[in-house]
């Protein structure tokens, strides 16, 4: 099964693609994770990303689709996976349908969870992410068991620059007009499916898996 989350940044898609990739066995594919991976890492793709990423902007298509065909092209995703926070353009989700279409095959459902503008920006401000593991906690809805402390691997959990005020309004707008046009992209494709992200994260989950089976 191939499943691309949309969602505005902070709409909750990421802890539902984890859930996605737990309940269904598939692995959860993350941009955003594999840009803040190569930053920590201090490699070259890493530095040219934070560029844009700490101004809540987008890097740029030709090196986020490279890095995500090599991505999905690994064994693990053989499968089938779940994208999160990719495609965020047209020309993002034109170059992957092409590369799919290539192998004879598609992507199944485009999930779209829905969150208004000032929910978000509240969402952000308690948000939590683990810079070693990739996890990311909510200080109200999904706290870790020890405070600051992630559950996964022990380690410190920090608020990511991108996660603040200024930043997530900036990345909010970003979304307005880069990413929302795939709204209609999916819909033209059959394969739209929305979900209400304000809802708890149980019943958000609960509708995503009613649309995706057993
Ligand atoms: P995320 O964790 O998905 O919110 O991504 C964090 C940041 O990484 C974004 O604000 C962008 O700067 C960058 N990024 C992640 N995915 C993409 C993408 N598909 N296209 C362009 N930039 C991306």
């Amino acid at each position: 099964m191939k499943i691309i989350m949309l969602g505005a940044p902070g709409a909750g898609k990421g802890t539902q693609a984890q859930m996605i990739a737990d309940k269904y066995g598939i692995p959860h594919v993350s941009t955003g994770d594999i840009f803040r991976e190569n930053v920590k890492n201090g490699t070259e793709l890493g530095m040219e990303a934070k560029k844009y990423m700490d101004q809540g902007a987008l890097v740029p298509d030709e090196l986020t689709v490279r890095i995500l065909l090599d991505r999905v092209a690994q064994d693990d995703c053989k499968n089938g996976y779940v994208l999160d926070g990719f495609p965020r353009t047209i020309p993002q989700a034109e170059v992957l349908d092409k590369a799919i279409k290539e192998l004879g095959d598609k992507i199944d459902y485009a999930i779209d969870v829905e969150v208004p503008d000032e929910n978000i920006i509240r969402r952000m401000s308690g948000r939590r992410a683990c810079l070693s593991c990739g996890s990311t906690f909510h200080i109200e809805h999904v706290p870790p068991k020890k405070e600051g402390i992630c559950d996964r691997c022990g380690k410190e959990l920090i608020l990511r620059d991108d996660d603040k005020e200024e930043t997530v309004k900036n990345r909010l707008d970003v979304y307005h007009k880069q990413t929302q046009p795939l709204i209609d992209y999916y819909t033209g494709q059959n394969i739209l499916k929305t979900v209400d992200g304000t809802a708890d994260m149980m019943d958000v989950f609960t509708a995503i898996t009613e649309i995706l089976g057993e």
